[in-house]
């Protein structure tokens, strides 16, 4: 059975969205749109405008007003986090649309999108809109060794960093704008946010409830269109004061030299290979958490345990357990009923994973269960668990960004920390042991930015989230984000 589509879902696939450029919907100065299609079916769910450079150019000039003279700077912190306070309860108010529209663009399941990431996204715009009042300098006593008797006042303001630029991607695509959005907004900047052009919808959405929340015009601007024109266009504006970016490290770095130009500051949240590690002594829960740390969202997690390590003498039952639970997940199109994996959001990204299990295959790695494509409509790859992989194959080493596990075992808490750490990412890892000292040793041995002891994709949006290595710059969430989205002012008066 499908869910039944909410009449302002319909009414909103149906005509062709538009751009939000201070305070309006605009075409695109080109007048082009481009499509997004459902990847269930690969047939077309909606159009697009298809913003480019003369399209980012409005906005940032928007953008550039809004927080230059705007009224942004002008209201009170109070009244800024009442308003940041608005779009999460909006966000609540519309959760079912949200959800219905982020599954039929992106693919998840719905039960999924509506339990987790549009919650999630309401709460940290709850979360953040608490912090528009909190943000603080200090009082500072100097001592200037060359002005003996010089009596002075120092303190320290944070101030917003200006016109904020946000590329987003595909994977959590609301969930991913109210991280970048939220702590921006608390801060005081003014924001162009560019969606990944595979899941440009609630995004769109999102810009109509935060004008409804009572966001001033040209505070928010929304620009859907591609990363190589749109993206590329913002990354190098050289009236943009921040980049803040999530997506592949590859384009991560492309942002960094766009981004060279007027040295705008970067915040980076980028690709990982997450080791997840099952010691001998785990509960019987290790298992359906090591099946959830890689399967959950299909493996589009940044974050998914991909790397699963187990103590030798339970390897044998642990990845049969994995195994089985793969076998088991029910896949279908995200709107039906009952479905516990949707397909992956593009063609593209289907022909990315299966040329991976192509190399694993090649490479004489063994698949226990899945290895392929699933059916032939959509982009569905089959759960997959890889075993007898060595830690050079491509396979182990890159990000696959699909539901694709490879298992290995290990000796013991020693040998451990260094396999896990033998990745060119840092992002997260997850550790199994019921031996609680253990867990925090190796917790404090691991190069990455999040470790989950006795559970995996956790999130909170008090709790700071970003990369150690190649998996990025900066945090995202928590107080982290604000100071990421400040800087800071030193005054000093002499009295
Ligand atoms: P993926 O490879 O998983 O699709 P990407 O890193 O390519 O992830 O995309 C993440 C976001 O970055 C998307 O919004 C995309 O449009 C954007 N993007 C892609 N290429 C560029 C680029 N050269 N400059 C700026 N943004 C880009």
């Amino acid at each position: 059975m499908t869910v039944t589509t909410e009449r302002s879902v319909e009414e909103f696939t149906a005509s062709p969205r538009q751009l939000f450029i201070d305070g309006q919907w605009v075409d695109a100065a080109s007048g082009r749109t481009f499509e997004t299609p459902d990847p269930s079916t690969g047939d077309t769910l909606a159009h697009i405008a298809e913003g480019d450079t003369e399209d980012i150019e409005r906005a940032v000039r928007a953008a550039r007003r809004a927080f230059d003279d705007g009224p942004w700077g002008r209201l009170t912190a109070s009244d800024r986090g009442r308003i940041i306070w608005k779009i999460g309860d909006l966000i609540l108010e519309h959760a079912d649309e949200l959800a219905q529209l982020e599954s039929l663009d992106n693919g998840k399941p719905f039960a999924v999108a509506r339990a987790a990431d549009v919650p999630l996204a309401a709460d940290l715009f709850h979360y953040m809109a608490g912090w528009a009042t909190k943000i603080e300098g200090n009082t500072i006593n100097i001592s200037v060794p060359y002005m003996p008797g010089a009596n002075f006042h120092s303190y320290t303001l944070r101030e917003p960093v200006g016109v904020v630029g946000q590329i987003i991607p595909w994977n959590f695509p609301l969930l991913m704008a109210a991280w970048k959005l939220g702590p921006a907004l608390a801060a005081g900047n003014t924001v162009i946010l560019k969606p990944a052009e595979q899941t440009p919808l609630t995004a769109v959405r999102l810009a109509g409830l935060m004008a409804e929340a009572g966001i001033p015009d040209g505070v928010v601007n929304v620009v859907t269109g591609f990363g190589e024109t749109a993206g590329a266009a913002l990354a190098a504006h050289p009236q943009v004061d921040k980049i803040a970016f999530t997506g592949s490290t590859e384009v991560g770095k492309l942002i960094v030299h766009a981004a060279a130009g007027n040295l705008k500051k970067v915040t980076l949240e980028l690709g990982g290979k997450s080791p997840n590690i099952v010691f001998e002594d785990a509960s019987p829960e290790a298992v359906a958490g090591a099946a959830n740390a890689i399967f959950f969202n299909h493996g589009q997690c940044c974050v998914a345990g991909s790397r699963l390590f187990v103590q030798q003498n339970r390897f044998d039952e642990v990845v049969a357990g994995v195994v089985e639970i793969a076998k088991s997940i029910k896949l279908g199109p995200g709107m039906e009923e009952g479905t516990q994996m949707g397909p992956l959001v593009s063609d593209e990204q289907l022909r990315r994973v299966t040329g991976f299990l192509d190399s694993g295959r090649d490479d004489g790695a063994t698949a226990l269960t899945g290895g392929t494509r699933y059916g032939d409509k959509g982009y569905f790859v089959e759960p997959t668990v890889l075993t007898n992989t060595t830690p050079d194959m491509k396979v182990v080493r890159e990000e696959i960004f699909g539901p694709v596990v490879v298992a290995a075992p290990f000796q013991s808490l020693d040998d451990i920390a260094a396999a896990a750490n033998d990745s060119e990412y840092g992002l997260g890892a997850g550790i199994w042991t019921q031996d609680i000292s253990k867990a925090h040793a190796l917790a404090k041995k691991l190069r990455a930015g999040t470790v989950w002891i006795n559970c995996y994709n956790v999130f909170d949006a008090s709790l700071p989230f970003g990369g150690y290595k190649q998996s990025g710059w900066g945090r995202e969430m928590g107080h982290e984000a604000l100071e990421a989205y400040t800087e800071v002012k030193a005054v000093t008066a002499q009295l």
